[in-house]
């Protein structure tokens, strides 16, 4: 039986959160005296002199509508980053407890660990770039608290297996969490809708990739109220900052205008790996579905390098297990990948 109090840290159990001034009054007022902010105002036109909501009651609903979750099961976070590093302190003990990440994956899952003296289990995806379910059952033991999937994964841009996410959800009783970065540009749907069912699902989402914001840093974890809850305690009171808050707001608002950019870079990264395919060097380029494309080269560390003497870069992958040759581009401009294509046809 999936139990939420076991999982939590013991120093987390009782903690008491630091109550913020904006905590204590958050009703409308005429005068602010209790922050010690800059009541004068800032250089700036405009009201950054105030504290933001530490709740971010405005942003989340409008979450709320766009991505139909209830407000209650929505945490937000400077960055995924911060959701990732918060579930270690919520929930793993340091020197005690271990989580499994399933590499090639994104590499903040281990180093985050590392940081929190959380010990990793590697579960090695299989060739297919799906789950090794059998490895996966054998390396839980009664101190693994997290199951990290990634879903589109990074590097290798494919989605896992729905059923294989689904028999990890019903066997095992730490967290799942599944990040999602790249599900809009998946042909699967996500698994926010599921999380009624699942009181261990955590599903990572974020503005940085197809919302076009990764300066803003605002991610998103989905998750039950109770697990809300608890990140919430643990959280800065203002992580997510005004400036933030408020434009992520005004994106919100554009969701036509976001969809049609998603449309437009899957068409781009389809055609890309059309032209790809047919490049001498190039061996391999994977089914993707991100706004990447994984491709197998021959000679890809030299290939980077000659890339970069022409000023584009890409992310070398080669020397990552089960990625050997390959090079990880993201799907540029019609003109960015112009260029790179004319690049990758005069390599001498
Ligand atoms: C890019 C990416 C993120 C996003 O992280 P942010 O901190 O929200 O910018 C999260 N997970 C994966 C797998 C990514 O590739």
């Amino acid at each position: 039986m999936f139990s939420l109090d076991k999982l939590i840290r013991n120093n987390i159990k009782g903690l008491s959160p630091y109550s913020s001034a904006r905590d204590e009054f958050s009703g409308e007022a005429k005068v602010f005296l209790d922050a010690n902010e800059n009541s004068l105002g800032s250089p700036l036109n405009k009201w950054y002199n105030r504290y933001p909501d530490p709740h971010q009651v405005k942003l989340k609903a409008a979450i709320s509508q766009v991505k139909a979750v209830n407000t209650d099961r929505i945490f937000l976070g400077n960055g995924s980053d911060e959701c990732i590093d918060l579930l270690y302190r919520c929930f793993c003990q340091p020197g005690k407890d271990n989580v499994i990440i399933c590499p090639p994956t994104y590499g903040m899952y281990q180093v985050s660990a590392e940081i929190n003296d959380v010990a990793i289990k590697k579960a090695t995806l299989l060739d297919n770039y799906q789950l090794d379910l059998v490895h996966l059952e054998n390396l839980v033991d009664e101190n693994t608290k997290i199951i990290w999937l990634c879903s589109p994964n990074n590097p290798t841009g494919n989605c896992l297996n729905r059923e294989d996410i689904e028999m990890v959800l019903n066997n095992f009783n730490g967290l799942v969490v599944v990040d999602e970065a790249y599900i809009n540009f998946a042909r699967q749907r996500s698994w926010v809708q599921e999380l009624q069912e699942y009181p261990n699902l955590v599903v990572l989402q974020t503005f940085s990739k197809a919302w076009g914001l990764a300066g803003l840093r605002l991610g998103m974890a989905f998750a039950s109220p109770e697990i809300v809850e608890v990140m919430d305690r643990v959280k800065p009171p203002y992580n997510i900052n005004q400036v933030t808050q408020e434009l992520a707001l005004q994106a919100l608002e554009e969701v036509g205008q976001v969809n049609d950019m998603i449309r437009l870079l899957v068409d781009m990264r389809d055609a890309l790996a059309e032209v790809l395919v047919q490049l001498p060097n190039v061996e391999k380029v994977y089914p993707s579905d991100a706004n990447f494309l994984l491709v197998k080269m021959k000679d890809a560390r030299g290939i980077y390098n000659k890339l970069l003497e022409q000023g584009i870069v890409v992310r070398d992958r080669s020397n990552v297990k089960l990625c050997e040759d390959c090079l990880r581009i993201t799907i540029g401009t019609e003109q960015e990948n112009t260029t790179l294509v004319d690049a990758l046809n005069n390599l001498n």
